[in-house]
């Protein structure tokens, strides 16, 4: 049977990881990486998380199931970072997922079995969102957020779009930190979006993967917060794979705000079901790590502090890369104003391809780079590379 099948493109960032590490090349630079990496270049496990680690170590005296629906506290340690105050007393469903891929699948599930039938996504996005809700069985409609050229967040157009879109459409958003753009939604921007996600009954699905890596851990959240008190339902996606650099632990959960609690336990029973036809329970490590440090004042406050000094690092080369390359591309005086890992550069595939045979810098055709992936040191030799474009 298998002869049926039809072979599958490679991811093309793991190609170019591939690339990369045969490439012999001293000084060689990845801008492809998805993961955040410090002035060595390592992807460090942040302090919190080993302590918590070494605590669950001693302490913890089972590896029974955890129930599809996952680690209760978990679920409202992870709330209450992500919704603050805005999320108390909302009706909500929690459960706890492999990640924020797992979170957006299980809500694309969720929504197929509520009878959604469409998806709302900004151009660009992740591209895995795509290939997420098509999977689930979505229809894909697209709005205009961002234009490469210009660097600009086509906040009109998207509004546009969206006052198009028909009741009960869902609309995905990011909460800050856009990947791969950079661009924020302006605080009245986000009410203007929660007014017209209102009108149009429409259902927001907000992916916030990056909390912390903006603007700070409350800011980069102050959008969602603020469209989660207005509207009568809604789906927050939460990972915890940068924020808490747990990557391979697969830690995140998805939330289902409703308009009762009634209606809120059903989505629960729903959400529960989809896991447990789909893989079951979740895995507990990196969840347990998580819940070990927001409940721990002292583990947080480390935390928060390490999540500050990576933010702080990011923010100093936006600002040299910004100066730097707008000598060459005006617009990229915007890289400084971007927030999170990833902003995506006016280049060619062609120029793309001259900086990696040339100067092995690498990054994949779209131009998306992660500024993480800069060492300081290395910044200004890096964009003499890019001005011989
Ligand atoms: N949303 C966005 C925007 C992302 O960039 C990512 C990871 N690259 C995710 C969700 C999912 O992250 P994970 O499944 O690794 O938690």
């Amino acid at each position: 049977m298998f002869d049926a099948l039809h072979p599958q493109p490679d991811d093309p960032l793991l190609a170019l990881i591939g690339l990369y590490k045969t490439d012999d090349r001293k000084g060689k630079v990845d801008l492809g990486v998805g993961v955040y990496r410090d002035e060595q270049g390592a992807t460090p496990i942040f302090r919190a998380v080993k302590a918590a680690e070494r605590r669950l170590l001693e302490t913890q005296e089972s590896k029974a199931y955890v129930g599809p629906e996952g680690d209760p506290v978990f679920l409202d340690r992870l709330w209450e970072l992500t919704a603050g105050s805005a999320g108390r007393g909302l009706a909500t469903a929690a459960v706890q997922t492999p990640g924020g891929s797992g979170a957006l699948r299980l809500a694309a599930d969720l929504i197929v079995r509520a009878g959604g039938r469409k998806i709302w996504l900004g151009v660009p996005t992740w591209p895995n969102h795509a290939s997420i809700f098509k999977a689930a069985g979505l229809e894909i409609a697209t709005y205009p957020f961002f234009d490469v050229p210009s660097q600009a967040v086509l906040f009109e157009s998207m509004a546009d779009a969206l006052a198009k879109a028909a009741p009960g459409d869902a609309v995905l958003l990011h909460a800050s930190c856009h990947n791969p753009t950079g661009g924020a939604i302006a605080p009245e921007q986000w009410k203007e979006l929660t007014e017209i996600i209102e009108s149009r009954g429409l259902l927001p699905l907000i992916d916030i993967a990056y909390q912390g890596f903006g603007k700070g851990i409350e800011e980069d959240a102050a959008g969602l917060r603020m469209l989660i008190t207005r509207v009568p339902e809604a789906l927050v996606a939460v990972s915890c794979s940068k924020s808490f650099g747990l990557y391979r632990e697969r830690t995140g959960a998805i939330y289902a705000v409703a308009a009762s609690d009634k209606i809120a336990s059903i989505a629960r029973s729903n959400l529960a079901l989809i896991a447990r036809v789909s893989y079951s329970m979740p895995p507990d490590h990196g969840a347990a790590v998580v819940s070990t440090i927001l409940g721990d004042d002292t583990l947080k406050a480390d935390w928060i502090s390490e999540l500050s000094s990576m933010r702080g690092r990011i923010t100093s080369i936006r600002d040299k890369l910004a100066a730097g390359m707008s000598r060459r591309w005006q617009s990229l005086t915007a890289v400084a104003g971007q927030e999170g890992m990833f902003s995506l550069l006016p280049l060619e595939e062609a120029d793309v391809l001259a900086l990696r045979a040339n100067h092995a810098i690498y990054m994949p055709t779209s131009g998306r780079i992660n500024i993480a992936g800069l060492k300081s040191a290395e910044v200004d030799a890096v964009i003499e590379k890019f001005l011989t474009l």
